[in-house]
């Protein structure tokens, strides 16, 4: 009998502690929401960490705006929830009306491929960057200008121009402002890159900077 008087109060405590406890919880889920909409505020961009570990940002600047691309990743379990504005690629480029640019990354593909393709994925974000900075550039200009990013930086060797190379070569069809094919917008890309580093005013990064 004494016992069963004991255990009664503590029956009784149990679902007021429980509640407490969910209470709690739910205190520390908004205190995690707030520190990270905080860190998101202070840090709305992100970073991309480069194959050496250095973490970049894509810096623009244009006649009325200048700050840095935001970045978005887009993460999902399945195709239909795969973000729509990636279409085909496994990143993109996208400016909203009043021209700040956004870079759309899939995020599924990064963290599948980037063991074995981590010279590309560095490839990737300068591309997209270039076309951020410059919205007139064209699809040859802007891997003109992520390989000549790779080169400056101490990015791109024999075997990671070789890994970039293949990664292109693989692409059979593309549309015609690549080329029209992988082996093409490789050439195209390679040429552009000659005439860059020769100051060629031809070359496509020099004519979209005279374009504007
Ligand atoms: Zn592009």
């Amino acid at each position: 009998m004494a016992q069963i008087q004991v255990w009664r109060p503590a029956l009784r405590l149990a679902p007021v502690l429980a509640t407490r406890h969910v209470f709690v919880a739910s205190l520390q889920a908004m205190f995690w929401a707030a520190l990270l909409m905080a860190l998101m505020a202070a840090w709305p961009a992100r970073a991309f960490t480069l194959s050496d570990g250095a973490d970049v940002q894509c810096q623009f600047s244009r006649e009325n705006t200048s700050g840095t691309a935001t970045e978005r990743w887009s993460n999902y379990q399945s195709l239909s929830e795969r973000d729509p504005e990636l279409g085909k690629a496994v990143a993109v480029v996208r400016f909203d009306p009043q021209g700040w640019p956004t870079i759309v990354i899939d995020a599924v593909a990064y963290k599948q491929s980037k063991g074995v393709m981590a010279a590309m994925w560095d490839f990737i974000f300068f591309h997209e960057c270039a076309h951020a900075k410059d919205p007139k550039l064209s699809e040859i200009g802007a891997n003109c200008a992520a390989y000549i990013e790779m080169q400056d930086r101490g990015l791109m060797n024999a075997i990671r121009f070789k890994d970039i190379e293949a990664a292109h070569l693989r692409i059979m069809t593309l549309p015609e402002q690549y080329g029209g094919n992988g082996m093409e917008f490789w050439r195209m890309t390679l040429d552009c890159v000659e005439r860059e580093r020769r100051h060629d005013p031809g070359s496509p990064v020099r004519s979209a900077q005279s374009a504007r």
